[in-house]
């Protein structure tokens, strides 16, 4: 399973987001009512990669557009990052869900390895051509699809790490100013679902404040 035959060779991101409408890469398509490409500037310095579409997100086209998009969005705001310079996606690109009964939100399933796999194509096409200064991986599904499986979250969340190269080329997206570097922190929804929302925010936004200060140095 891989999107790779579904990835238009191609250096525009329009072009890119209408490929992935029709991708069949894996079976996630089959269930999800359409492909949640991602958002934002083309020439965004920061990229931010969660996990999957939610049920919202799935049902309107866009990513981070539900109630963890708006911790999100108010997160980067309070670390100093431009939000209207920040290019936001997801590891996978079409929601994955238990079916729910009517009129019932539909219940998010953790992909798997293989689907995390089968949609870094698209991701990877992303970074080409956004070509961010700094990618930033919400949760341990983004970090792990990135740093690999071993990477934990909860150890090394706030550092600003150097770019896998094993993962991914570096080259492809090399800045004037150096290469691309990555930080892991939390995924908004953690906040939402943490018993101490307020201590877990702080901690969101402080992580996103160390990918604002290498920006801005
Ligand atoms: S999840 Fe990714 S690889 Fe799978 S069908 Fe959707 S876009 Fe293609």
């Amino acid at each position: 399973m891989t999107a790779e035959p579904y990835v238009p060779d191609t250096k525009d991101l329009d072009e890119l987001r209408q490929g992935a409408r029709a991708c069949h890469g894996c079976d996630l398509y089959k269930d999800a009512i359409q492909t949640v490409f991602g958002e934002g500037p083309p020439d965004a310095r920061v990229v931010m990669v969660g996990e999957q579409p939610g049920d919202i997100e799935d049902r309107r086209g866009e990513p981070f557009v539900g109630p963890a998009g708006k911790v999100l969005d108010r997160a980067i705001t309070e670390s100093g990052l431009d939000r209207s310079a920040t290019y936001v996606t997801n590891a996978v690109k079409h929601f994955k869900h238990r079916p729910a009964a009517p009129g019932k939100r539909r219940i998010h399933q953790t992909p798997d390895r293989v689907e995390i796999m089968a949609c870094r194509p698209w991701l990877l096409a992303e970074f080409a051509q956004v070509a961010p200064r700094v990618v930033i991986a919400l949760g341990a599904t983004a970090a792990q699809a990135l740093l690999g499986p071993s990477f934990r979250v909860t150890r090394q969340r706030g550092e600003l790490l150097p770019w896998p190269e094993s993962a991914y080329h570096a080259e492809d997206f090399a800045q004037p100013g150096g290469s691309a570097r990555i930080l892991a922190t939390l995924h908004p929804s953690a906040i939402l679902r943490s018993d101490d929302r307020d201590t877990a925010y702080k901690g969101l936004v402080a992580d996103l404040a160390v990918a604002a200060q290498a920006l801005a140095g």
